[in-house]
């Protein structure tokens, strides 16, 4: 059980929060609900850095869930912010940043030929439902198990991320008929699938998915599971939906449909796409596209989107990646953790899984590879609480989840890695 003994200012501020906050936080995963104890409160960040109000400092392997793929507190991104600060905060008119920053996106993902800007992950995926729906005249969505595609009441079916965590697999409040023309499957299996499209082929919309899924911890697709999605889909007409909110520029520069070499047919991007400022977009087909208000019939609109400072925020970020290509380095220095850990599990004699793609990663406590929901859920929780809480109390700041990835970014260096890896060796030893 972890030390609280070391924030006792966190403890009280946790304690008051809780007060006029529902569990004390604005998003459920950050609770610590699944590991017990109670979260430091953030008083700054600074690079791969993060400091609670207790004066500890922690290597952060979260990275404000995915955006910081830089570290904290960029220069070029702070300055990018403040100088969008200089002219106004949000004028609910077009501005020349909202162009620049769609421009550089459809340079950037290969089946983006139009987009449009929101505020969040949710949003994106909840528009691009709707869009896909609408464009089709069909109603029935597929999604596969341990997949979260944001708190959507269509798609909070067997979610990942804090929905597994929380064991709450389809929540209360969600209407019966928000979730009726959803088909859960399982992920990786391409006779599912195959059924699925032989039954339902003419009523199927869209299948949406986390091309590399990263919110029951991170599992790898298949080719053959990828590559038939994508026959299926245009076979039948029916959209296929990358939900890239995760692993956009995250995975690589040109995201997972370039590394994975599958192009959707829509995407939706959040996380990274606002370097830390409330950012979420979906784009794809222009044809598609098209049908969104105002030119064609589907609805979507937001008082904030596309917001100044946060295109600001996303465009400062993907010109810092594309000037500097991290993803080799990134790579380099996940790959140096992956086999750092898998070593010191070994020596301990813990049996771990570790799935890796780039620069997002899980050690599940496993005997069994993870390819699924099923398998991801045979992990041991009660050995990873142990191990969350022994790396917090070394400052080493891991997602305090099972079911979720862990981020490493561009200014971790070997020797932080290295660092981590030495408080892996000695909290394994203790569990
Ligand atoms: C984080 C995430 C979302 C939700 O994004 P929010 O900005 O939290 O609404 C959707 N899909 C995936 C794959 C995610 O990782």
């Amino acid at each position: 059980m972890t030390d609280t003994s070391q924030r006792p200012n966190s403890a009280l501020q946790f304690a008051r929060a809780n007060k006029s906050i529902p569990g004390g936080v604005n998003s459920p995963a950050r609770a610590f609900g699944a590991v017990g104890g109670t979260p430091p409160f953030i008083a700054r960040g600074e690079g791969p850095f993060l400091f609670d109000i207790d004066g500890n400092k922690y290597i952060d392997y979260i990275g404000s869930w995915g955006p910081h793929i830089l570290g904290h507190r960029h220069p070029a991104i702070i300055k990018a912010i403040q100088a969008a600060l200089e002219t106004g905060t949000s004028f609910g008119a077009p501005t020349v940043a909202e162009s620049d920053l769609a421009e550089l996106v459809i340079s950037l993902v290969p089946s983006i030929e139009k987009v449009r800007m929101v505020n969040s992950g949710t949003e994106a995926t909840m528009s691009a439902i709707r869009l896909a729906r609408g464009f089709t005249g069909r109603d029935t969505v597929i999604k596969f198990a341990g997949c979260y595609h944001g708190h959507v009441d269509s798609l909070l079916v067997q979610a990942g991320s804090g929905a597994l965590t929380l064991g709450t697999p389809s929540s209360p409040g969600v209407p019966a008929g928000c979730t009726s023309d959803t088909l859960v499957l399982p992920y990786n299996n391409v006779p599912a699938v195959t059924e699925a499209f032989e039954k339902n082929g003419d009523k199927l919309a869209a299948i949406i998915l986390e091309p590399v899924c990263g919110n029951m911890g991170c599992v790898i697709p298949s080719d053959a599971f990828l590559q038939a999605l994508r026959q299926l889909c245009t076979a039948h007409g029916c959209v296929l939906i990358f939900d890239e909110v995760m692993t956009g520029f995250r995975v690589g520069m040109n995201c997972a449909q370039e590394r994975l070499g599958i192009t959707p047919d829509l995407t939706t991007l959040g996380k990274i796409l606002g370097g830390g400022m409330p950012v979420g977009a979906y784009g794809g087909r222009a044809d598609i596209m098209d049908a969104v208000s105002p030119v064609g019939a589907v609805y979507q609109a937001g008082t904030l989107s596309g917001n100044p400072v946060a295109m600001a925020s996303g465009l400062a970020t993907l010109q810092q990646l594309k000037a500097d290509n991290p993803y080799p380095q990134l790579e380099e220095r996940a790959n140096q953790l992956a086999d750092g850990l898998l070593d010191a599990a070994a020596q301990a004699a813990i049996p771990v899984q570790i799935n890796r793609v780039g620069s997002m990663l899980t050690m599940f406590f496993n005997e069994q590879p993870v390819t699924d929901f099923m398998t991801a859920t045979a992990s041991d929780t009660e050995k990873f609480s142990k191990w969350f809480h022994g790396m917090l109390d070394r400052g080493i700041y891991l997602p305090c989840s099972q079911y979720e990835a862990l981020f490493v970014s561009a200014t971790h260096t070997t020797e932080l890695i290295d660092e981590t890896i030495q408080a892996a060796r000695e909290v394994l030893a203790t569990i």
